[in-house]
């Protein structure tokens, strides 16, 4: 019997994760199908999964603080953040992982010599990309538009600003993690602010996918090398197909159906 694999999420009518995983799947001739569930209540995860007999799923927003609770084990990195992307049917017991960070290290590969990194934002994903930056030994700090959210980070080995209080320094890499510029034309910061930190970095990404935000807009301008969110979409797609899959498919024959789906 085919697999049956899902996205849950609130909204989850523009995710591509299905998109991404079903061209997997059918061109690589895996006998499996992935279907997109609209959850509102969080709480229900683990019992909508096993009522659907789901082989494994993703979870987006604003769930993936829910899917870490409703595991019956975590494994590696989704248990230093308690946050969980991927799940998992090990024989009627559901393991969660976390692919985000693991996707956006393999998308900016091709960014070289990065030591000093300045993350924009500090909600969910800022959280597992700046642990993942700390366990790889990079420097790290943090602009976020309000001081509650720093809260998290004040007990890491990590500088945090609010917007009154930063002071630039030289980065290698600016990552966008705020949602300014997802369904308005707002910067992360204020402009000028914004202006300084791109006149002081080598690299800049953006975690929002599928537009050309103001800031990415502006990092281009400048002719500094960009990437949307796209390709930390196709890395954390990557990885959870693998984990799908129980590693039986060619991962960089996972990449290339993945990035055929980006086109349709
Ligand atoms: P959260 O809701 O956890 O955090 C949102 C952050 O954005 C907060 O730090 C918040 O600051 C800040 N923010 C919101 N609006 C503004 C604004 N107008 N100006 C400045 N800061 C603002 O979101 P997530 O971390 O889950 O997601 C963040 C973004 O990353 C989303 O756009 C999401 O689509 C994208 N994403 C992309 C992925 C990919 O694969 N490409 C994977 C995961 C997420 P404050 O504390 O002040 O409210």
């Amino acid at each position: 019997m085919g697999k049956l694999f899902s996205i849950f999420g609130n909204p989850v009518s523009h995710s591509r994760s299905p998109l991404m995983h079903n061209s997997v799947f059918k061109n690589l001739n895996y006998n499996a199908c992935y279907a997109r569930t609209l959850l509102q209540d969080g709480t229900k995860l683990k019992e909508t999964f096993f009522a659907l007999k789901l082989n494994g799923a993703n979870v987006t927003v604003p769930h993936k603080e829910h899917a870490y609770e409703a595991c019956d084990e975590v494994r590696g990195f989704a248990k230093k953040i308690g946050v969980v992307n991927t799940l998992i049917n090990e024989k009627g017991k559901l393991i969660g992982y976390n692919t985000d960070a693991d996707g956006f290290m393999y998308a900016i590969n091709e960014f070289k010599n990065i030591r000093n990194i300045l993350v924009l934002g500090a909600g969910g994903t800022a959280k597992a990309l700046v642990q993942k930056f700390l366990e790889e030994g990079l420097h790290v700090s943090i602009l976020n538009r309000s001081k509650e959210r720093l809260a998290y980070f004040e007990t890491l080995d990590v500088q945090c600003y609010t917007w009154n209080s930063f002071i630039t320094e030289k980065y290698d890499l600016v990552v966008n993690t705020t949602s300014a510029g997802l369904k308005d034309e707002n910067f992360p910061a204020p402009k000028k602010t914004i202006e300084t930190i791109l006149d002081n970095t080598r690299y800049v990404a953006d975690a929002i996918y599928g537009k050309s935000t103001p800031f990415l807009q502006l990092a281009k301008e400048k002719q500094l090398t960009c990437k949307d969110g796209s390709d930390m979409l196709l890395g954390q797609g990557v990885l959870a197909n693998e984990l799908f899959c129980n590693f039986e498919l060619d991962k960089k024959a996972i990449k290339k159906e993945m990035q055929k789906s980006f086109l349709y």
